[in-house]
């Protein structure tokens, strides 16, 4: 294929409804006409809240909660006619929408009294244990399939409406593993299925090729896949970023954006910490670690697809497209200092120590490989010696680990320590300035926040202190690696606030 391609994928709340769905529409025909030579395709999520309405009415229909199921079906297909009443304006395209809606809906219905009918089956007929395994397993991916199979409709009729040459893509896109029968999931939710690259780039080729060669922008729906089998499965719950680049992978994209509701990513949370900045730039492995340690934007899956190629991810504003957002990418090198910061909570740090300082035995594997198998993998690893190890736990998880470890390790001393966070200062070529490490510390020094533990490398540095300080840790962070305070009088219209900023500033 020639042409490059764009990957452009809304999210749930930027398909929220018939308008929004209209300005996401308009997005796709403004990158048509100005993004010269990148052709989009587009990705899309179930309308906000979809997914979890699919879910309950695949739940009720596995109890036989008939007419809950009924009810619920009612309010999403009328959720789904008013959001196509307000998408599409011009009546023959609206009214083209409104069948495809029906006749997905009785699609959908089928589906669902064909899940109900055989919960009585299955128990009936022989190897029914095994059917009605089965049918747990498939029950809810193939029931929320539906939520991106009915926005890839609207989304598509709405550009059309517009004037943009869409289509929706009415198959799965991604070719996944099979669901593993032995981790049977809860009634209602979904467990995601592994993508297989090979398979979905032939897919992708057959499906969307043919639509790009003809001038036509396909709609795909994310977050769902089938197998080899044809069975339907989904990358998971929040799966559709993830999604986006496997399909961006197997299409050979040169950008994958992600469209959300919010401007990208931020030094830090904006909840908590005043004067954040949107960061332009970012590397994978910032990325990877800002999520690691506790940051929401991107889902930590996202990059596996595209990191390995130098595809780069743009995370930007639905509701504000005329800003540039975050354009995640290769190190380009440069930096030495911290561009974000963040924290992630309830964690415990559990010490390893041997009473014979000089000749204890190396010991770090056997720890590992104990906390490993109660279940646990160290979110941080703090210090070292040959006596003695340290290293962050899930709070949750600390139990177990610190009884086995008590358990097999005989004549090690084994504490813990709970109500801990690890405040991460991330940022590639941290140590280069020899300074930045010294202005974290300092930083909570200042601020009498005391230092559990910590360490610093390359990529950052890790500082672990009392849950209970570490908001205003971050704002001390924050203030002095990052962005300084200007103090504002309260109570002020915002724009004397921006007047007052930028005379403080400039
Ligand atoms: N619609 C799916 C969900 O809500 C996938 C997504 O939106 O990311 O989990
Ligand atoms: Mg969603």
């Amino acid at each position: 294929m020639e042409r490059s391609v764009q990957v452009l994928k809304f999210g749930g709340t930027s398909v929220g409804s018939g308008e929004r769905i209209r300005r996401v529409a308009a997005i796709i025909g403004h990158q048509l006409r100005d993004n010269e030579g990148m052709f989009p395709v587009v990705v899309v999520s179930a309308i906000s809240g979809v997914t979890d309405q699919l879910l309950r009415i695949a739940r009720f229909a596995c109890t036989g909660e008939h007419e809950l199921w009924q009810q619920e079906l009612e309010a999403l297909k009328q959720r789904h006619l008013e959001a196509a009443d307000k998408a599409a304006h011009k009546r023959e395209g609206r009214e083209a929408l409104q069948q495809d809606l029906q006749v997905a809906f009785a699609l959908l219905e089928q589906g669902v009294s064909a899940v109900e009918m055989g919960r009585g089956a299955a128990t009936k007929e022989p190897g029914g244990e095994s059917h009605a395994r089965d049918r747990a397993l498939h029950a809810a991916p193939t029931i929320s399939a539906w939520g991106e199979r009915l926005s890839v409709l609207l989304v598509a009729a709405a550009a059309r409406d517009l004037g943009v040459q869409a289509m929706p893509v009415r198959e799965e896109v991604i070719i996944t593993s099979d669901l593993q029968a032995d981790t049977l999931p809860a009634l209602g939710t979904v467990v995601g299925a592994d993508p297989l690259a090979q398979e979905t780039r032939v897919n992708a080729a057959r499906l969307i090729h043919p639509l790009i060669e003809g001038g036509i922008v396909p709609v795909a729906p994310g977050f769902i896949g089938r197998t080899g089998g044809g069975n339907v499965t989904t990358l998971g719950r929040n799966g559709s970023d993830y999604s986006a680049t496997v399909i961006g992978e197997a299409l050979d994209c040169v950008e994958v954006t992600i469209y959300t509701d919010v401007d990208g990513v931020l030094s830090a949370d904006p909840r908590i910490v005043a004067n954040t900045r949107l960061i332009p730039r970012l590397t994978y492995a910032e990325a990877a670690r800002l999520s690691w340690f506790g940051a929401k934007v991107l889902h930590p899956r996202t990059l596996i697809p595209v990191a390995h190629r130098n595809i780069p991810v743009r995370v930007r504003n639905t509701f504000r497209p005329h800003t540039r957002g975050t354009v995640v990418g290769p190190d380009l090198g440069g930096r030495s200092a911290a561009v974000a910061i963040t924290a992630r909570r309830q964690l415990a740090l559990i010490t390893v120590e041997n009473s014979d300082l000089f000749g204890a035995p190396e010991n770090a594997g056997q720890v590992f490989e104990l906390a490993a198998r109660a279940g646990a993998a160290p979110v941080a690893i703090c210090s070292s010696s040959g006596h003695h190890l340290s290293f962050m736990v899930e709070e949750q998880a600390v139990d177990p680990v610190v009884a086995l470890l008590q358990h097999d390790m005989g004549s090690w001393r084994v504490s813990h320590r709970r109500g801990l966070a690890a405040c991460a200062c991330i940022g590639s070529g941290f140590t280069a300035d020899p300074m930045s490490p010294a202005r974290a510390i300092t930083a909570l020094a200042r601020e009498r926040i005391p230092i559990v533990t910590q360490g610093a490398s390359d990529t950052g540095i890790i500082l672990i202190v009392e849950e209970s300080d570490s908001e205003r840790a971050l704002r001390c962070l924050h203030r002095d690696l990052i962005a300084p305070v200007i103090p504002l009088v309260r109570h002020e219209a915002q724009d004397t606030h921006e007047k007052r900023r930028e005379i403080r500033q400039g």
